[in-house]
């Protein structure tokens, strides 16, 4: 696995908006620059000065005769933010192992609350995007769904009023997982979770909840434990079990209650990306 990089080394790389600028070009257009709207290659940079005295990094596309900035089409789109601070806060926010708060990047990146909490509005809108990228998972996997936020009071469990459903999904092996905010546990909304995370053929275990009976004839094998019961069981030698996934919920509910204090139910789905494992 890549070591994560030091802030120090990420300051230090990115001290300045062109070294920020220089290395998005490179990420941006590999091989040489191309214009973002017909593609053609006879694009030329150009220095201006924006109307608040700042430099701005434009470019020109001699074929279809459009000017644009690097950042169009991106996250940073429309930010008056210099690249250095978006930097720094995906860094912040994708090294932080429980998640941060906008009040924590507020405090380290040196900005208003309120610019603190857009940017990491739109990292974490893009690092959801990220997800929809990802491969499906394999092998013995572990769902299982909890409820999130709203009161203390009332009915606990499935069905409890005022809370956000959240359903997950553990590969056993490799410790990877997907959350996702969701709006009931019927069957028909955990089958399209596990149908987009899961590989056909891939084993599932759950407790016996009954939105999960369909999974018996399914393309995946399932394995149910009785939590009434047991917590784990045996099945030709091998552990039936949903530990690795419920000891996700007691970290992420933990994570909820240390970082974020209090997260409405329409934010819920973008806390929940983060690899957790
Ligand atoms: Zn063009």
């Amino acid at each position: 696995m890549k070591q994560q990089p030091s802030i120090f080394e990420i300051v230090s790389k990115f001290k300045s908006e062109e070294s920020c600028i220089a290395h998005f070009e490179r990420i941006r257009w590999p091989e040489g620059l191309r214009c973002v709207r017909c593609k053609g290659e006879r694009v030329s940079k150009l220095e201006a000065i924006g109307k608040t005295g700042k430099d701005r990094h434009l470019y020109y596309c001699a074929d279809c005769d459009y000017q644009y900035s690097v950042t169009v089409g991106t996250i940073f789109h429309d930010s008056h933010l210099p690249l250095t601070k978006w930097f720094l806060a995906i860094y912040l926010m994708c090294s932080a192992k429980k998640g941060i708060s906008s009040k924590e990047l507020q405090r380290q990146l040196d900005t208003s609350y309120k610019t603190a909490w857009y940017m990491a509005h739109r990292i974490r809108l893009a690092m959801k995007d990220d997800d929809a990228l990802l491969e499906k998972l394999s092998g013995v996997l572990e769902v299982d769904e909890t409820y999130i936020g709203g009161s203390r009071k009332g009915p606990r469990g499935r069905g409890a009023a005022n809370k956000v459903p959240v359903v997950a999904i553990k590969e056993r092996t490799s410790g990877k997982i997907r959350m996702q905010a969701v709006e009931n546990c019927s069957a028909s909304v955990l089958k399209n979770f596990i149908r987009e995370h899961a590989e056909p053929g891939a084993e599932i275990h759950t407790d016996e909840f009954s939105s999960y009976l369909w999974l018996d004839s399914s393309k995946f094998t399932h394995r149910a434990v009785n939590h009434g019961e047991t917590y784990v069981r045996y099945e030709d030698g091998k552990p039936v079990h949903t530990n690795g996934v419920e000891n996700v919920w007691s970290l992420f509910k933990r994570g909820i209650v240390g970082v974020f204090h209090k997260v409405s139910a329409k934010y819920l789905p973008l806390y929940l990306n983060p690899d957790y494992s």
